[in-house]
């Protein structure tokens, strides 16, 4: 018996359109909203499909170093796979995203205080188990289920001549530039967005070499990849990719924004490329058709927002 090929775990998101009186930059916005995937955010797009990749292949066991979004990927694509995940996180992961990692049934397992630690934990513990490793962001199958997102906004017909998305180790963008690749898009712009203390990309490419960043000292810890991949950091070679930061108030005057005018709330890790549109307007506005992916994230509430708004504004 052959047996019957997965079906993708993400969802097809809706794509909205703003009107040009939403942003400083007088343009139409085209928003991809991943926000409303079931984990969260964009990421079930290539954790789900390096899981089903990995569980066709035999693999029993899933695990996972996180301390966010793709925690929550990792755990909702094996309850679906019916195989056990474990996240390992460092000990500075706040309570309530344990919980809700361990809500959407997956092991929690504490070790080490920073993310490099417990991702070396959760490397031995799959290569001893025989297991599969997922990593948040430096793997060729999560760039090919990110680029969904692309495949998708294709397929409506949207017409758009430039992307917007944030960068935090850059799979999102290289997902973002497959997905461009594959539809025929090469000469389509990305706008590759981080926040002042979380900008690692930004360094790098200013630097033309690959910075580790000393800390991260951005709210947007989404972003908080101290270095981005490797292949990342290459992209800029191969496509054209234009990189831009935004402070921690912007992307949470953004998020404020978004939450009013959509009604849904995301992290300050997406308000970042959201905010691209009013505080580097002029940019958007070489473009007559932004496309904004709105990543999305967990890491929210009212509860925060509202502290957030009271520190930054
Ligand atoms: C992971 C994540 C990012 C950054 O994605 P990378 O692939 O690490 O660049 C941005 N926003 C949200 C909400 C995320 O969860």
């Amino acid at each position: 018996m052959v047996p019957m090929p997965f079906a993708p775990l993400h969802l097809d998101t809706p794509l909205l359109q703003t009107a040009p009186g939403y942003s400083a930059s007088g343009k139409p916005l085209w928003l991809k909203l991943d926000a409303l995937q079931p984990s969260g955010s964009f990421k079930l797009r290539g954790v789900g499909r390096l899981c089903q990749h990995e569980v066709e292949n035999g693999a029993r066991e899933i695990f996972c170093a996180s301390g966010g979004n793709a925690g929550i990927a990792a755990a909702y694509a094996g309850r679906a796979l019916g195989v056990p995940v474990t996240i390992v996180v460092p000990d500075t992961t706040a309570a309530d995203v344990r919980q809700t990692i361990a809500a959407t049934g997956a092991n929690v397992l504490v070790h080490g205080s920073v993310f490099d630690e417990a991702n070396a934990h959760a490397v031995e513990l799959a290569r001893s188990r025989k297991a599969t490793y997922v990593h948040p962001f430096d793997h060729p199958l999560l760039w090919d289920g990110h680029a969904t997102l692309i495949d998708e906004v294709v397929a409506k017909g949207a017409k758009f001549d430039c992307v917007v998305t944030s960068v935090g180790g850059g799979g999102l963008l290289a997902g973002i530039v497959e997905g461009l690749k594959r539809n025929g898009l090469s000469d389509v712009p990305v706008i590759a967005v981080e926040t002042e203390g979380a900008a690692s990309l930004h360094a790098s490419l200013k630097a033309n070499e690959r910075i580790t960043l000393p800390a991260i000292t951005s709210i947007a810890n989404s972003l908080g990849a101290r270095q981005v991949a490797q292949h990342v950091f290459d992209l800029p070679q191969q496509h054209p990719i234009e990189s831009v930061v935004v402070s921690d108030a912007d992307a949470v005057a953004a998020c404020l924004k978004f939450a009013d005018a959509q009604r849904i709330l995301v992290e300050p890790a997406c308000g970042a490329a959201l905010a691209v549109a009013d505080v580097h307007a002029g940019l958007l506005q070489r473009f007559d058709n932004p496309l904004i992916e709105v990543c999305g994230g967990i890491g929210v509430s009212l509860e925060k927002l509202r502290a957030w708004k009271e520190k930054f504004l």
